[in-house]
């Protein structure tokens, strides 16, 4: 058939061959297929692109980013040598903002080896010619296990949304993994499995034994998660997620599909849109804490931002700028509490070694 995408066909070969696929094996194929996946095939960033993050609405975010590790550095007794590691970095823009400002802690600068964990070819080398005479030495992996061991830094923002969630229903028979089928019209549908997901229900907490009929739970495996945890606890180091998302383990659907700045089916066109669900931070803190290490926050960004200073940033900024309005604009897309804006939406948590004590931005905030 006409306007099928190449994953479309992909994925439907697949339910064909093998029956309803579950939810976390589709968004993975749409996304990271090695041929046909959205990241692996283009750049989706930007205001032309898909979807627009933090570090390209302002130089701000990546500086005060830069600025954070400078400090955490510092607690972390000065190593000689540390690695900043970014997962999922897009174009490198975080990185060289955060670069760039932190040359005013010469010791630091000197001090840092980059590692940038991407699996989409396209984006590192965007990565690669962002980062090109930022005067740090950068390495590229496709996983965090790749990285040589020792002390580190590690950001992510936007990466965990980005990675494949599953989905459960609720029915009168208890709960159920939801699927991707062909249905009677030969369209791409959700279906449930037939049998209930064994003891699911004493995985959850317990108030959770009334959800209705119908309600969705998702949940994410904990393999990256735990994986920065070991790290920040090996490497005596720290780490720094953001992400949109909800401090609490809750009940609902965020699994969403989104093109050019739009909301869409994420059943249309495979492989052709960014799929994502929110980010479920009291997992992701339970996953990262277990390995030993100290978690601060979730904070909202707006509340994490202004705390390192990004009015003053700002306002500094508005003086040399050609267009001040600008800044202002970008101050309010990043720390503005509406729904078209950042700040609420967007949470930071930190974690952080114990011997580090509290990292900037999460001073009255206990872990
Ligand atoms: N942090 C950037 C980009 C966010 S988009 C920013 O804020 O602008 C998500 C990024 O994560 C992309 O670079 C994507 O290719 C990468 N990514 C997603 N899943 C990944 C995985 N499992 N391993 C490595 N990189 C991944």
């Amino acid at each position: 058939m006409a306007g099928r995408s190449p994953l479309e066909i992909e994925v439907r070969r697949r339910i064909e061959a093998a029956g309803p696929m579950p939810v976390a094996e589709y968004m993975a194929l749409c996304l990271f297929d090695r041929e046909h996946g959205y990241y692996i095939t283009r750049d989706p960033l930007g205001t032309r692109g898909d979807f627009i993050t933090a570090p390209e609405v302002s130089q701000m975010f990546g500086e005060l980013i830069g600025l954070w590790a400078s400090a955490v550095w510092k607690q972390m007794g000065a190593p000689e040598n540390v690695r900043l590691i970014e997962l999922g970095p897009g174009r490198g823009t975080m990185m060289k903002d955060a670069l760039r400002a932190v040359r005013i802690v010469p010791e630091f600068h000197s001090a840092i080896v980059v590692h940038l964990v991407e699996v989409s070819p396209v984006l590192q080398a965007r990565q690669e010619a962002t980062l090109e005479g930022c005067g740090v030495t950068v390495f590229w992996h496709t996983r965090l296990g790749e990285v040589p061991k020792g002390p580190a830094i590690i950001f992510a923002n936007e990466f965990f949304d980005a990675l494949p969630v599953n989905q459960a229903i609720k029915t009168d028979r208890g709960w159920h993994e939801r699927r991707i089928q062909i249905d009677g019209n030969g369209q791409l549908a959700f279906t449930i499995a037939p049998e209930p997901l064994p003891f699911f229900q004493t995985l959850l907490p317990p108030h959770f034994s009334t959800a209705r009929p119908g309600a969705i739970f998702e949940w994410r495996a904990d393999t990256e998660a735990m994986e920065v945890g070991r790290r920040v606890a090996d490497g005596r180091g720290a780490a720094l997620v953001i992400d949109y998302g909800h401090t609490e383990t809750g009940i609902g659907e965020t699994f969403q599909a989104v093109g050019q700045h739009a909301y869409a089916d994420p059943l249309s066109s495979p492989g052709e849109l960014d799929l994502t669900a929110h980010v479920d931070f009291q997992a992701l803190s339970r996953a990262v804490e277990a390995m030993g290490v100290k978690g601060f926050g979730p904070i909202e960004q707006s509340q994490f931002l202004r705390r390192l200073g990004i009015e003053q940033r700002a306002a500094s900024l508005k003086t040399k700028a050609a267009r001040p309005s600008d800044i202002d604009q970008a101050l309010a897309r990043l720390i503005g509490r509406e729904r078209t804006a950042m700040g609420e939406l967007f949470k930071v948590a930190a974690f952080v070694h114990p011997s580090i004590g509290t990292p900037p931005g999460f001073e009255t905030s206990t872990g």
